[in-house]
């Protein structure tokens, strides 16, 4: 027997073995060597007590002898290694029968080594030690194992969640891009396909009839007439359930037809129409819009009336869209200033109109600083007496090219341009300045007063009243000589701030002149509700005076109510003596028109002036 070195008490505790023999001789012998070396040891003396032992506490290592009465050492381990609970611990061996039968079986039953007797105590702890480490190894290898399994399992579950959201995300994506898309296509307001999708129909179509000579197609520039007003009257959120609605009803125009219904923003809308047959067929499209459109809208409720312009385009012999959708523009243009709710189809001609006009925008922006504009005079005459009042202020417009041109020709683009603010700035100016200069020049009893054109932009402007005051303190222009006119329309157009212009104008005692009356609007109401002191009954009844017994019919009623409402009147444009008889017949107290004079210079007028203005002696003034 080989000495043993002393246990080491660090490694105290190395393992639970169980001694399993029928000779309680080697049971002690192998319980003291392995104590001795720090392990615990149990010992039985039968296969069935090494069965009972190892259910009450599972040992680490079992030596185990071979041949027992009763229950031989392979019939315990082969139990053992069946029940899945204890398969796990290891089992040496240990017999005299040292033969190599003997040892295959040893394993074949389960056994992991085997150890022969008469023992050597070294190989014993050796072979013992090197088991329990396998073991231990086992043990730390499954432990290992369960933990990797576990993280697998976590990184799996982690994963999953992980991809979860990537799908979400994916999907998330891809809505937003589809709503991206619609968005890039489509008017936010009316969901209708927008200028950008179009333009890339208007271009599918144009390469269509560029491959097919028998294929037409349309395009409809539809503008709401008036529409401002109604945005402007029932708020910006009522307009836009208007533009919702009545792109509602054009749609149900195209409803069962090839092409599409956009919208351009504002009120402006196009309609494409595809595989048509003619320009026959486009116009009645047009004409169902109109229809459509007759019906009342009903907005905060308030039935609401509204039409549209619209102009037509075919679209052979084009190659642009954009200039498909410009003479649809043009078209729609002209048929809105030919009246309102009315269709156009595009002619040539209309083109190198749209450039004059272009060019008059541009030459009418240049106007003004190479001082083109001048103004004429036109006078007011009080018919009873034949005595001159005052002037109406007229501007005029010395073009460079085109020569002198009447405000018809180049307001209504003013107007358009906003140019017109500027520029009546400049008429109410420059007619202040003179109205001062004659008043200083020939002192009157009744002074000299003067009437200034306004237009509905001018009117609707914020600063009026305050420009309106700057220019009278500039000149020295006492406000009470001051006369202003604006058009019907003009007032009922700007029905909420007219109120309040009307009543600054008012508390500075500038008269206020209704021009044109009779041709407009045709409540008279407003007359109640507005501080209005002359009505200037149009020339088209005037000039029918004495010819046609209807319009005297007119004039008389409008003098009528005038005088009712204590307003004055002005006939505008008598030009025969005859008129003139039967206005002051009528009870007309003013008047103006070429009987009289016409609109003049600064001299000419300067003649009349000091020639003592008075018609009573001087009936005609050539
Ligand atoms: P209105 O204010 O009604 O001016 C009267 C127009 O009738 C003037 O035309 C005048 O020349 C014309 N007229 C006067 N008497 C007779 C007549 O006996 N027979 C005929 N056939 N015509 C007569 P005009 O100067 O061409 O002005 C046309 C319109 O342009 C004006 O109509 C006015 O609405 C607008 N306008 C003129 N000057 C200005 C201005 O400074 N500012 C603005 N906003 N509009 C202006
Ligand atoms: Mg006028
Ligand atoms: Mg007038």
């Amino acid at each position: 027997m080989t000495s043993l070195s002393p246990p080491d008490p660090a490694l105290e505790s190395k393992g639970n073995i169980l001694v399993v023999d029928d000779t309680l001789a080697n049971l002690r012998l192998l319980e003291s060597l392995l104590t001795g070396q720090g392990y615990k040891v149990r010992k039985v003396l039968s296969g069935p007590m090494a069965l009972t032992a190892v259910q009450t506490a599972a040992p680490d290592l079992i030596l185990l002898d071979i041949n027992m009465p009763q229950m031989s050492g392979y019939q315990v381990c082969e139990r053992l290694k069946a029940d899945p609970t204890t398969q796990g611990i290891p089992v040496i061996f240990i017999s005299a029968l040292d033969d190599t039968f003997n040892k295959v079986k040893a394993f074949a039953v389960g056994g992991v080594d085997y150890i022969p007797k008469p023992f050597q105590f070294e190989e014993v702890l050796a072979r013992v030690e090197n088991q329990l480490n396998i073991r231990r190894m086992q043990q730390k290898l499954q432990e290992l194992n369960a933990q990797l399994e576990q993280r697998v399992e976590q990184r799996t579950a982690q994963l999953q969640l992980a991809n979860h959201a990537l799908q979400r995300e994916i999907e998330e994506r891809k809505r937003i891009q589809e709503q991206l898309l619609h968005r890039v296509l489509h008017d936010s307001l009316t969901d209708l396909p927008n200028r950008t999708q179009l333009m890339k129909r208007l271009e599918d179509n144009l390469s269509r009839a560029k491959q097919n000579r028998e294929y037409e197609f349309a395009v409809l520039f539809i503008d709401c007439d008036r529409f401002k007003v109604i945005n402007d009257s029932l708020g910006h959120s009522a307009g836009d359930q208007l533009l919702i609605a009545v792109a509602r009803r054009m749609q149900d125009c195209l409803q069962g037809s090839l092409g599409l219904l956009a919208r351009l923003g504002g009120d402006e809308f196009v309609m494409l129409l595809e595989h048509i047959r003619d320009v026959e067929q486009a116009k009645q499209y047009a004409e169902q819009i109109h229809q459509q459109l007759q019906k009342p809208f009903t907005l905060a409720q308030q039935d609401v009336f509204l039409n549209a312009s619209v102009g037509i385009v075919l679209g052979e012999g084009y190659e642009q869209a954009e200039h498909l959708l410009r003479d649809a523009d043009t078209a729609m243009y002209q048929a809105k200033s030919s009246g309102k709710g009315r269709y156009q189809v595009f002619e040539s001609v209309m083109y190198t109109q749209a450039i004059n006009r272009l060019q008059l925008e541009t030459d009418l922006r240049h106007a003004l600083e190479r001082q083109e504009f001048f103004l004429v005079y036109q006078p007011l005459v009080q018919l009873m007496s034949g005595e001159m009042v005052g002037f109406e202020a007229l501007i005029r417009w010395e073009h460079p090219q085109q020569g002198r041109l009447s405000p018809a020709k180049f307001i209504p683009a003013a107007e358009e341009t906003g140019l017109i603010v500027p520029i009546g700035e400049w008429v109410l100016r420059a007619a202040c300045q003179q109205l001062h200069r004659w008043q200083q020049h020939y002192p009157r009893s009744r002074p000299l007063t003067m009437n200034v054109n306004l237009s509905a932009r001018q009117f609707a402007q914020a600063e009026l009243m305050g420009r309106i005051d700057q220019i009278l303190q500039e000149t020295g222009v006492i406000s009470s000589h001051l006369k202003v006119e604006i058009t019907e329309s003009t007032m009922m157009d700007n029905a909420e701030s007219a109120t309040t212009t009307l009543s600054q104008l008012r508390a500075r005692q500038i008269e206020l002149c209704i021009d044109d009356f009779g041709t407009g609007y045709s409540s008279l109401s407003y007359l109640h509700r507005f501080p209005v002191q002359t009505l200037k009954i149009d020339r088209s009844f005037v000039s029918q005076v004495g010819v046609n017994a209807e319009n005297i019919g007119i004039v008389r009623a409008i003098i009528a109510l005038a005088d009712n409402l204590g307003i004055q009147v002005v006939a505008e444009g008598i030009e025969t003596a005859a008129q003139l008889s039967q206005l002051k017949v009528l009870g007309c107290q003013y008047g103006q028109g070429y009987f009289f004079s016409p609109p003049l210079d600064q001299e000419a007028a300067e003649r009349i002036i000091g020639l003592g203005s008075d018609w009573r002696l001087q009936p005609q003034v050539s």
